[in-house]
């Protein structure tokens, strides 16, 4: 086998295809490397792929050509306690058209096909191919040994795009071997079988229109969210738990995730459906500030290991982050390898390019949106606090009613003090 390349790719998820993909194109050598199967193989998210207009570059007819789902129309956010619920819909024709706002995926099919446009583009892409450590020269990264054979593949330069948990950016001393607990989350789904008309009736679609739910108020006070999405003939439901509050709790995944599924509404909403398969994976949720050093000596990282991910309880965008950045990893590979210069100083113009893009600069905006995800109020307090103002609002039984705004005070005043209540809006505030 060939031992020598001119960029090595480690991890084939959305970053590391996307930039496998654009060198390819670029009519460089590149060996994109995976340890799975296949790319996707383990691979698994919410999940809702947003739009990508530099990986739309380079395929124009990307949105028919990529193995999607159903293209989401219809937005919740839904605040729930154990028996109520409240929820906020944004619904448009907007996004009814193309290019259509976002889909619903499935990794193992969607990573292996991006995994091979890249091979199609010329990319050598080889499978079941872990990475252990990187090769140094000189003080300078010059390839990767693998995890099999201890074999090794040299390279000028290599893309780390292996993921939240990446080594190759611990092994190339660009990032701490400890994590913070509080700036990695983890999530857990289940992929529950429904057949298309359940969930075109459940949910008001026709065709292949698509929704989407995010949950809040239903992880027992652990920080953290619930998510629905409907794929054709399945929906994908979870939690995302941040790792700190989840430790503290003593609660499980597992026992938080039958309780979310196991509430009044949400039962009805999946009744009837059957459990295809569970999945886990980490996410890293600390934002701007947990963005490491992203280049080295003849190393880039991208995607989740640089921590390109992040939620404001809206919306969790990563895919989008993790695709942009190895496309922008490539094309600072291309430019150093026109100058022959794969110093840090070098790929430093990566930075800059992210700098420049929507990537770090969403990230810097919404800096401080961790923050707010640490208001613990927020998961179970404040939820029943609305639930609580609909009920009243909502329930006519002879007795008076009070003016709308002393009673959502009043509500809040059964379950918080003003004082925290001031303090919570504050950073609220600061936070979006
Ligand atoms: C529960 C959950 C819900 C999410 N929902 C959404 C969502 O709705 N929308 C969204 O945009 N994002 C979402 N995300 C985030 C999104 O999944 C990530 O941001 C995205 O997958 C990052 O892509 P990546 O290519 O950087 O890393 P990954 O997708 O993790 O890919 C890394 C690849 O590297 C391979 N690899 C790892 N180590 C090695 C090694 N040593 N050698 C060789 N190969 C290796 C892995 O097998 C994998 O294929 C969600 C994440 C989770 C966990």
């Amino acid at each position: 086998m060939k031992k020598t390349f001119e960029a090595i790719v480690v991890g084939a998820g959305p970053a590391g295809a996307a930039a496998a993909l654009k060198l390819a194109r670029a009519g460089v050598d590149v060996a994109l490397l995976e340890r799975g199967a296949f790319a996707g193989e383990k691979n698994m998210f919410g999940g809702l792929l947003h739009r990508m207009p530099a990986l739309e570059e380079l395929f124009p007819d990307f949105w028919n050509r990529a193995p999607l789902q159903r293209h989401v129309m219809k937005k919740n956010l839904c605040f729930m306690t154990d028996e109520a619920s409240f929820t906020a819909q944004y619904e448009t024709e907007a996004f009814d058209r193309e290019p259509f706002n976002g889909y619903t995926v499935f990794r193992p099919t969607y990573d292996a096909w991006l995994a091979e446009e890249a091979r199609r583009a010329s990319a050598t892409y080889l499978t079941r191919c872990t990475v252990d450590d990187v090769i140094t020269d000189s003080g300078k990264v010059a390839g990767v040994r693998l995890l099999r054979d201890g074999g090794e593949l040299r390279a000028p330069v290599v893309i780390a795009a292996d993921g939240v948990l990446s080594f190759v950016a611990l092994k190339a001393g660009l990032r701490r071997p400890q994590f913070n607990a509080d700036q990695m989350a983890v999530g857990v789904k289940a992929l529950i079988d429904l057949p298309k008309a359940a969930i075109d009736d459940r949910f008001g679609l026709v065709r292949d229109q698509g929704a989407s739910v995010e949950y809040v108020g239903c992880t027992g006070g652990v920080r953290g969210g619930g998510f629905l999405y409907t794929n054709y003939d399945s929906v994908s439901v979870g939690l995302v738990l941040h790792i700190g509050s989840l430790r503290d709790s003593g609660k499980t995944p597992y026992d938080l995730l039958n309780g979310f599924l196991a509430q009044p509404q949400m039962a009805k909403l999946l009744r009837g459906g059957r459990l295809l398969e569970y999945s886990a994976h980490v996410i890293p949720e600390g934002g701007y500030d947990m963005v490491p050093e992203l280049a080295g000596d003849g190393v880039l990282i991208t995607g989740d290991a640089a921590g390109f991910c992040y939620a404001t309880g809206l919306n969790l965008e990563g895919i989008n982050l993790a695709a942009h950045s190895g496309i922008l990893a490539a094309d600072t590979v291309v430019e150093a390898r026109a100058q022959g210069d794969f110093s840090a100083s070098s790929l430093g113009s990566y930075r800059r390019k992210l700098e420049q893009s929507f990537v770090l600069k969403d990230l810097k905006l919404y800096r401080r949106a961790p923050k707010m995800l640490h208001i613990d109020r927020l998961y179970e307090i404040y939820p029943a606090v609305l639930c609580d103002f609909m009920d009243r609002v909502y329930r006519i039984d002879g007795t008076p009613k009070e003016k709308l705004a002393k009673l959502l005070l009043n509500k809040a005043r059964q379950r918080v003090t003003t004082r925290e209540l001031l303090s919570d809006a504050f950073t609220a505030w600061r936070s979006v």
